[in-house]
């Protein structure tokens, strides 16, 4: 049932059953910003700011930054921008940061873990992040945390940079929105603890999937072992689903997956409210939604985790909320 989508090109999303859902937009520069906006997305719930640094003969200046998170906290007039460190490393090679070739790239030295390390590099995005949140509902977000302490690390680091802006007198908001992505197995594990310790999740289901089924996300070899309706990978996001509404912060979902029908019906069933996707998925998404009722998404999200395998899982949704597509 292909419904006209014009229909959904700019409004709220709800459920059959008028539950309120958040879509919001995945984007790696403002021209997928704007495209968004025209959508009227409910905000940006990933800004991959790794696309800023990459194919540069240098990196990105502080004040090349804060242009381009200001203008974006200006023209989202209050909805949230979420501002993503910049996961490198992994499928994203930096020339200027002249990182060696590694054997095993998606284990290896990447994201949260080079920023830790380059700490003088990290503070400059930190600041122009900052910077820009005097500006907007700016929100930042930190990639792969594997752990605590790496989760605490880049709080410190984040309030380096706040103690440098407070001692010039640059203005930002210092309540600015903390949050993590969970994408790494450990994190989703212990949920609850991180809960404690972030403003915000975000699910990222294209690294959860390829970390808990050791299925390299972009190897074609493995690609029917990587499958993000895995009832393993089904139920590290439920669980970090409830966790985060047992701790009462919010929760949203940005990788692939949330693009997904037969996904996006289990999601709901956990009680997910919010989703970013890609800018042109917006229109299809809602309209998704629009057939999904909640209540019986739940039984059905239920029985999906009561499955086997990846399969079980999905005839059961064939069998049961696809017939409302
Ligand atoms: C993810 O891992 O699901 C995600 C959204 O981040 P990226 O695809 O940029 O790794
Ligand atoms: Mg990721």
């Amino acid at each position: 049932q292909k419904a006209d989508l014009k229909k959904y090109q700019a409004c709220e999303a709800f459920t059959a059953d008028r539950k309120r859902i958040r879509v919001l937009c995945n984007i790696m520069d403002t021209s997928m910003a704007e495209k968004s906006l025209k959508y009227s997305a409910d905000g940006i719930g990933l800004f991959r700011t790794e696309f800023l640094y990459m194919d540069k003969p240098r990196l990105p200046s502080e004040a090349e930054q804060v242009a381009v998170y200001r203008s974006l906290a200006v023209n989202w007039k209050g909805k949230p921008v979420t501002i993503r460190t910049i996961d490198i490393g992994g499928d994203k090679p930096v020339e200027s940061l002249h990182l060696e070739a590694e054997k095993n790239a998606f284990l290896g030295y990447r994201a949260i873990r080079i920023c830790l390390d380059r700490p003088e590099i990290f503070l400059i995005q930190l600041r122009a992040i900052l910077r820009a949140s005097a500006f907007g509902n700016v929100q930042i977000m930190f990639p792969m945390i594997s752990n605590i302490s790496e989760l605490q690390q880049a709080k410190s680091i984040l309030e380096e940079a706040k103690k440098q802006l407070r001692a010039e007198n640059q203005p930002f908001n210092e309540k600015i929105p903390i949050g993590m992505m969970v994408e790494i197995p450990s994190t989703a594990i212990l949920s609850d603890k991180f809960a404690a310790l972030v403003d915000f999740f975000s699910i990222g289901s294209n690294d959860l999937t390829q970390y808990v089924l050791a299925a390299d996300r972009t190897n074609q070899k493995v690609a029917s072992i990587y499958n993000h309706l895995d009832p393993g990978v089904l139920r590290l996001i439920e669980l970090t689903i409830r966790n985060s509404r047992e701790a009462g912060i919010p929760c949203s979902l940005c990788g692939e997956m949330a693009g997904d029908p037969l996904a996006l019906s289990l999601l709901i069933g956990f009680g997910l409210e919010k989703f970013s996707v890609n800018p042109g998925r917006i229109p299809l998404i809602r309209n998704l939604l629009s057939l999904i009722d909640f209540k019986r998404a739940q039984t059905v999200a239920d029985q999906a985790l009561k499955q086997s395998s990846s399969k079980g899982v999905a005839d059961l949704v064939n069998g049961t909320l696809s017939k409302e597509y």
